[in-house]
């Protein structure tokens, strides 16, 4: 994943008041900056809400939006629905970790929004992504067809 912009940077160590709320709108030069992303552009809504505890912070997540991902079938671009909120609890650790719901940063306090949104909008995609049924790219579905193996002519 490439480096973050700034703008997702959340320094923990000034987030003074009790409850601190960032609201973004994730475009397409988001989406396309995330270099391994499965989501090639999108429109989606994000915001993060941080509250301070004793020792460690809450932080909620909210996407709500449109993206673009690949067509499982055709392989065009099809847009999908994305709406999911999610709860981290997030600790000052040894090492940088994102990987479950309590997240860990460094003694730096440095809280990157951005993978959050993406890691967020990626869980909210369906299993399959698959255009309605007959608007799939016709040329492609020819395409595909006559490459399967066991074709009769
Ligand atoms: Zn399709």
């Amino acid at each position: 994943m490439s480096a973050s912009k700034s703008q997702y940077i959340i320094d923990l160590k000034t987030i003074k008041t009790k409850s601190q709320s960032f609201e973004y709108d994730l475009d397409n030069d988001f989406w396309a900056s995330i270099e391994d992303g499965l989501i090639s552009q999108g429109n989606v809504h994000a915001k993060a809400v941080i509250e301070q505890k004793s020792h460690f912070y809450t932080l909620n997540i909210q996407i709500d939006g449109i993206v673009q991902v690949p067509c499982d079938r055709c392989l065009d671009n099809l847009d999908v629905e994305v709406k999911k909120e999610e709860n981290f609890v997030v600790k000052v650790g040894d090492e940088i970790d994102y990987s479950d719901e309590i997240i860990y940063v460094d003694a730096d306090e440095q809280l990157d929004l951005a993978v959050l949104f993406y890691e967020t909008t990626a869980l909210s995609l369906p299993i399959v992504c698959v255009h309605e049924e007959g608007k799939c790219n016709a040329e492609m579905i020819e395409i595909l067809k006559q490459h399967e193996p066991h074709t009769e002519d």
